[in-house]
């Protein structure tokens, strides 16, 4: 029966074929974890299912090829695929993260095929290579096995056909020129470099002339051979001194289709009351769902080698999401059931360890501060989100924490400590770095050459303010610090009548109307209460309602233009200035004014009179 392809898949095939083809090869990657995958889901069910603990089961994964013809061929006996798995695994993306994969194409054909395996697409890079693919699947428990049949063109056909054993085969009808890799020695080398790791034996079939008897009755006969081509161990097993960075690079793409080198890895055996092994990596670059809720979990569950799931958020907390991985656990019951795992303590310590691990990895990969710039700018945002959920941790997390600060870029809380003049440190909150460099709310601690951070990631307003304190100093909002020197009561006598005019003409623009003194040289500033600036915006963007909260104005009563004011008796232009100070203060806070040409108005009229 014919069938189309969803739009998606066309889109995707078009994209395969036409332009994606730099890195071609991976195509065998691609199917041989597919293969792997549909081998590790058959031996779960094996052990965990009764309806198929009869099966007499040995995994396997067979390559072979016709050489004249150009067809290579990729068999498992794994799990296989019914008619309705074809039609909705090789013929619909169920994933939400094709679209998103689609848009992230940036055109440059090498960025884009290596983006190829990380949204799941790896079955279409069969196009790359092949004019036609016949995938001839049965499965497991199943009597009738179907052949799905595509020249990736906009249509697929699915017929019923005979197949004995359980699992899948994809023939690949090379193109013209891919037809070298229908050869022994391109396959075998192939496997060595992408797939030498995967758990289960790859076996490759292929010919090979002998020459039989004796002078005249010398044959040159044709001998059918099979060979075990790859390794077969579970990388994480072997023991770390006899692997080399190729070995865990290579097993790295095969567990996340991801074609760059990792930034580091972290292989972890432990033995005593537990018994399990960890392999995390930590990649090079954030995959695109990683602010997405539906994100896909990176980390492979295993239970003495049989696979049991990569579909359990919680095996690690969730702002690790951008770690990549294995665990295997020795003590868990091979037929554990996928729902009890949540609330299972052996996982429950296997998790809060392997936090552990983690984060003294990234602390050691902070060290080397060119490196660890690299790692900021991809999951910075999630180190913070860290801090947010695990309080265990808190203290190291700060400790990974880098800031921008009225000192530098990139700084730590350990540096900040180091030249800290007091008990305290010092955060300013807003939108845009610079305006926060140039808030006329620094001038003093700018003066007292105290540091202050700035912060303007989002994120920045929900975590830091509760963050409470770092090793004995306590994060201050600079808003809310009031700790500058008493105002005398003379000067607050001499401007209560000033005070008193401005509360008058700004009215419900403002909550209230102070003496500052944190001011150097500006004459004025706002002070926004709770509700900063980012909170603000994100509420908007959040469609919510947001009610904006008037600032306190505070002036500076050593500031000429301040002095000026009081002693004016121009009751017009008085008004004119106290708007324009008002308004530009909160210019300088925002970046912009809901009123700006009442602004420019008085402006005008204030040069008019000054020409
Ligand atoms: P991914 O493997 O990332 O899910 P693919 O496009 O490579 O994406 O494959 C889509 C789906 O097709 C797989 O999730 C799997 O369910 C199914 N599939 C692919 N190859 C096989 C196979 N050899 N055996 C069983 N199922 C397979």
């Amino acid at each position: 029966m014919k069938h189309i392809f969803q739009t998606e898949i066309n889109q995707l095939l078009d994209l395969m074929i036409n332009s994606l083809y730099s890195n071609k090869e991976i195509f065998l990657r691609e199917l041989v974890s597919n293969a792997s995958d549909a081998l590790d889901k058959l031996n779960y069910l094996t052990i965990s299912d009764a309806k198929f603990k009869d099966i007499e089961f040995k995994p396997q994964i067979t390559i072979s090829f016709d050489e004249k013809k150009g067809i290579l061929s990729i068999e498992d006996n794994g799990l296989g695929m019914s008619e309705k798995d074809l039609i909705e695994n090789l013929g619909t993306i169920a994933k939400s993260g094709t679209k998103s994969f689609l848009n992230a194409l940036s055109g440059d054909k090498k960025k884009d095929s290596a983006l190829i395996g990380q949204f799941g697409v790896g079955f279409y890079s069969s196009f790359m290579v092949a004019s036609k693919v016949i995938v001839t699947s049965k499965k497991a428990g199943n009597k009738k096995a179907f052949a799905w049949i595509s020249d990736g063109k906009g249509e697929y056909e699915i017929n019923e056909c005979l197949k004995d054993s359980f699992g899948t085969k994809i023939d690949l009808y090379l193109k013209d020129d891919c037809k070298e890799f229908a050869n022994k020695w391109r396959i075998e080398s192939l496997i060595k470099k992408y797939s030498d790791h995967i758990a289960f034996p790859i076996i490759l079939n292929y010919e090979e002339t002998e020459s039989k008897g004796e002078d005249e009755n010398k044959k040159e006969e044709i001998v059918s051979k099979s060979e075990q081509i790859n390794k077969a161990k579970a990388l994480w097993k072997i023991s770390k001194s006899e692997l080399k960075d190729e070995d865990y690079i290579e097993f790295y793409s095969n567990l996340s289709h991801d074609n760059s080198k990792p930034l580091s890895w972290i292989h972890n055996k432990v033995e005593g009351t537990l018994e399990y092994t960890t392999l995390f990596y930590i990649p090079n670059k954030a995959p695109f769902d990683l602010f997405r809720v539906d994100y896909q979990s990176n980390i492979k569950l295993y239970v003495k080698r049989v696979f049991i799931t990569d579909n359990d958020k919680e095996l690690l907390p969730q702002y690790l999401r951008f770690i990549k991985g294995v665990i295997d656990s020795e003590d868990l019951p091979l037929n554990v059931s996928r729902e009890i795992l949540q609330q299972n303590k052996i996982l429950a310590n296997i998790k809060s360890a392997s936090t552990k691990k983690i984060l003294s990895e990234i602390e050691r990969l902070s060290k080397d501060e060119t490196k660890y710039k690299d790692f900021y700018n991809e999951f910075g945002k999630l180190i913070k989100e860290g801090l947010y959920s695990d309080f265990e941790n808190k203290d190291k997390l700060l400790k990974l924490c880098r800031f921008n600060t009225t000192k530098g870029e990139f700084i730590s809380l350990e540096t900040y400590k180091s030249r800290a003049k007091d008990e305290s440190i010092y955060y300013i909150i807003g939108s845009e770095l610079e305006l926060l460099k140039n808030s006329p709310l620094l001038e003093k601690y700018n003066k007292d050459d105290k540091e202050v951070l700035l912060l303007n990631d989002e994120i920045d307003s929900f975590v830091i303010p509760q963050v409470g304190e770092f090793e004995g100093l306590k994060f201050k909002n600079i808003n809310e610090d009031l700790t500058g020197e008493e105002i005398s009561e003379e000067v607050k006598k001499e401007y209560e009548p000033l005070i008193d005019s401005i509360k008058k003409i700004l009215d419900s623009n403002i909550k209230d109307v102070k003496l500052s003194n944190r001011l150097d040289k500006s004459p004025v500033c706002v002070i926004s209460g709770e509700n900063n600036p980012m909170m603000e915006q994100l509420m908007r963007q959040m469609g919510q309602d947001f009610k904006e909260e008037s600032p306190v104005f505070e002036i500076n009563p050593n500031h000429s233009i301040i002095k000026k004011l009081k002693d004016l008796d121009d009751k017009q232009k008085a008004e004119d200035l106290i708007y324009l100070l008002f308004d530009s203060a909160k210019l300088l806070e925002k970046g912009s004014i809901n009123n700006a040409s009442s602004f420019s108005a008085r402006l005008n009229k204030l040069i008019e009179s000054n020409i």
